[in-house]
């Protein structure tokens, strides 16, 4: 019923929209009871009452989860396409020009169009696996719902401008550094690649011990 009544339901593009509280269950995510709740917290505890009071109603995410967005470091793209011939789809159009006049072999492409239609994408990965450069990643997040279908093509500008939380699937490397998609950190380009140098510390924990 409050899905039907609520504008604010009715039309929102998140998954997960807050989630009505009463003082009760202020009280008890706060680890205490509802007067001392009230003493402390009187606003939030109108508010409750008066049903205004909203918490956030995420699930967490496991950190192999692959999303509706992905994660592309242009620093570490070449333009070479592999990801977009492998796609089984045909879905991602890349455009590139020539970055210099004397263009030599391992010099990298400019890249002008990057687009990805996620509209029709199944989320396979296999764009990230044919990457030899370990430039675009799965994406953790997943509320992309839009209403025109055109909305759902990922420009090369959305993915230059978009925070980088690439998903842990296909990175054992990130995984083991615990770190977390869902999370406020964002992975720098110099950590998401499957073939960079171990560290010292990593070289004596796998060859250096044995
Ligand atoms: S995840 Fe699969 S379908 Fe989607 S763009 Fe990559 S290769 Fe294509
Ligand atoms: S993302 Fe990877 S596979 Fe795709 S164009 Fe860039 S370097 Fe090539």
């Amino acid at each position: 019923m409050k899905n039907m009544l609520l504008p604010s339901r009715m039309f929102t593009l998140h998954q997960y929209p807050n989630r009505k509280i009463g003082v009760l269950g202020l009280a008890k995510k706060a680890g205490t009871n509802v007067f001392i709740y009230a003493a402390k917290q009187p606003v939030m505890a109108a508010k409750a009452v008066a049903g205004l009071a909203e918490v956030e109603d995420r699930q967490p995410l496991h950190g192999r989860f692959r999303g509706e967005e992905f994660s592309w470091y242009e620093d570490r793209c070449t333009g070479c396409a592999s990801c977009a011939k492998l796609c089984p789809l045909g879905i991602i159009k890349i455009v590139t020009h020539p970055s210099g006049d004397d263009m030599e072999e391992g010099e990298k492409y400019a890249i002008d169009v990057f687009d990805i239609d996620i509209g029709r994408c199944m989320f396979c990965g296999l764009c990230v696996e044919a990457c030899p450069y370990d430039a675009i990643h799965m994406g953790s997040g997943f509320e992309e719902g839009t209403y025109r279908r055109d909305e759902l093509v990922v420009t090369v500008d959305r993915l230059r401008s978009a925070p980088k939380h690439p998903s842990n699937w296909f990175r054992p490397q990130l995984e083991s550094k615990r770190y977390q998609p869902d999370g406020a950190q964002e992975a720098a380009s110099g950590e998401v690649g499957r073939h960079e140098q171990p560290s010292l510390h990593d070289q004596e924990e796998r060859w250096g011990k044995r």
